[in-house]
């Protein structure tokens, strides 16, 4: 069965219920993080607190527990559900409190909700193999996507369009027709002499965990690189595009809105920084 840690408790998932007027319900007023969970290993466990924190702090939410408190009891509902391969979701919001825009008194806790979810593998071998398919999609969100806010309806709505498109995500454009990023992944490209190109973080983008340590894999590997945002245009001429997430880690991007990104096949760069990826926790997997 199950477990969810909810708010100081290990229940059932079944019974793992936050108040009818939570805020994170009501306002949408809080953030989370998702982090992979790999032959038990927390892939990039730090950042993605220290990205919690950032989060945190924009919503001037406090911590509900300590940092390491908070990480004892990730690692103890991992353990409570017996996974070693597979994802733990994290959310914080302003806690219960009657509805009302401002924030409630101090004295209201934060909600703290944790669920675990085993898979077998991230990402299908066939989408590993073949790539996947995208669609672009104008960029309706507000400007501080920097943040890892739990308001996603934008992203619900892109990704219901992806699928009812038969793709496997879309990739928002903002109004100069360049690409921000995915619903819930950084977009990248792989220029015709090799350079791999991504988009600078800043407000108008979540700084990827997983992009950040490409990023670093890249450097390691002598990979050039340019932080600058490129176009649709630019990403369909490309030879080479991926994108990134904690979910999936690099994935091929191999069309985009019907065409075929360069021979329609998974590149050689994006294919080699997703083993390293992999290879950074031990082993070699597909
Ligand atoms: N961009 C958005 C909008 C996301 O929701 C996500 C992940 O959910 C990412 C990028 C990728 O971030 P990370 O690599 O930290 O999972």
């Amino acid at each position: 069965m199950a477990l969810a840690f909810v708010n100081g408790r290990y229940l059932p998932q079944a019974q793992a219920w936050v108040h009818a007027e939570d805020r994170g319900f009501q306002f949408a007023d809080g953030v989370y993080e998702v982090v992979a969970l790999l032959d038990g290993h927390l892939m990039d466990f730090d950042a993605h607190m220290d990205r919690l924190a950032r989060s945190l702090e924009a919503l001037r939410l406090s911590w509900p527990m300590s940092r390491a408190a908070l990480a004892l009891v990730m690692r103890e509902l991992i353990r409570r559900n017996g996974v070693t391969t597979g994802l733990i979701y994290l959310q914080i919001t302003r806690g219960s409190a009657p509805r009302d825009f401002k924030f409630p008194a101090p004295s209201v806790r934060p909600t703290l909700v944790m669920t675990v979810r085993r898979v077998t593998r991230f990402g299908s071998p066939t989408h590993i193999a073949e790539g996947v398919p995208i669609i672009t999609i104008p960029d309706i969100r507000w400007l501080r996507r920097d943040i890892k806010s739990v308001s996603l309806l934008p992203q619900v709505l892109g990704k219901q369009q992806a699928v009812e498109a038969g793709a496997f995500e879309a990739w928002m454009v903002d109004a100069d027709g360049l690409v921000t990023e995915g619903c819930s992944s950084n977009a990248w490209i792989v220029s015709a002499d090799g350079v791999l190109i991504t988009r600078p973080t800043n407000h108008l983008i979540l700084s990827g965990v997983t992009r950040g340590s490409l990023l670093q894999l890249a450097a390691e590997f002598g990979i050039a690189t340019e932080i600058r945002p490129f176009s649709v245009a630019e990403a369909k001429a490309a030879p080479e595009a991926f994108l990134s997430s904690a979910t999936t880690f690099a994935l091929p991007v191999t069309r985009i809105d019907g065409q075929p990104v360069g021979t329609g096949r998974p590149g050689a760069i994006t294919l080699r920084l997703r083993q390293a990826y992999l290879a950074t926790v031990g082993g070699v997997r597909s």
